[in-house]
């Protein structure tokens, strides 16, 4: 089993691991925080040493890493693993953006089914099944979603069952969705969203999300502290933490 350290702490952009094993170009580490497509959350990217992690993939607890064939790596080697946490940031921040508006289309439209999602870094996407024009939910769902936003409430996450690898968000007084994902540590971080309506078909409406505002609002200043822990903005944000107070 890989020990999955981006549940752990979603924050971390680097991390010390041993090689478990090695078939050709793949090998497995015993734990991680190179995230592996699932969800609809797409793959981390980074680099195992020097060499890039072409493909990441989930085979049971495991997590299987893909490099180049001339890796050279043996059982037992020490990696380091860097992960791009300026496109993590992103993820995190759209399908966090995703599961607020998921929820809320649960909760004050029962009746629309969602038969897909995916999450990338410039685009969330969420589909469902509805006879009718997606779109006239949006003015309410685009204010629910950014008082939720606004509010900067606490995201928890949480093992439902740690053997099985079961997880869980929760945002006290607004929901708890089970969910394996690296999740926000607040609502406040995924900024400004708009949403775009797309057709994919009859009877299927799309909801695209798109993140507006380049900074997130401040994250917590106790989430900050580990040394390897990235601050939980990304790279291209103009931020100088010495003009803000740390809370
Ligand atoms: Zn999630």
């Amino acid at each position: 089993m890989t020990k999955k350290i981006f549940w752990e702490n979603p924050y971390l952009v680097e991390l010390q691991a041993n090689v478990t094993s090695v078939m050709g170009s793949d090998i497995t580490v015993d734990q991680t925080i190179f995230f592996a497509e699932s969800g609809g959350q797409e793959s981390d990217h980074g680099f195992m040493n020097n060499h890039r992690v072409l493909k990441a993939f989930k085979a049971s607890k495991e997590i299987i890493y893909t490099l180049d064939a001339d890796h050279g790596l043996k059982a037992d080697d020490r990696v380091k693993m860097v992960i791009d946490w300026e496109r993590r940031y992103k993820l995190m921040r759209y399908h966090f953006a995703a599961e607020v508006i998921l929820e809320l289309v649960y909760q004050k439209w029962p009746g629309i089914e969602k038969i897909g999602a995916h999450i990338a870094q410039d685009k969330a996407r969420i589909d469902f099944i509805w006879g009718q024009n997606i779109s006239r939910i949006f003015p309410e769902l685009d204010q629910e979603a950014s008082k939720i936003i606004a509010a900067n409430q606490t995201i928890e996450s949480a093992f439902s069952d740690a053997e099985a690898e079961k997880r869980y968000w929760k945002i006290e007084g607004f929901s708890q969705v089970a969910c394996g994902g690296t999740h926000l540590r607040n609502t406040g971080e995924i900024g400004q969203i708009s949403l775009k309506r797309n057709t994919i078909g009859k009877g299927k409406e799309r909801i695209e999300i798109f993140i507006v505002s380049t900074q997130p609002s401040r994250p917590e200043s106790g989430s900050i502290s580990e040394s390897k822990e990235k601050v939980p903005f990304g790279t291209d944000i103009d931020f100088n933490p010495s003009t803000e107070s740390a809370g």
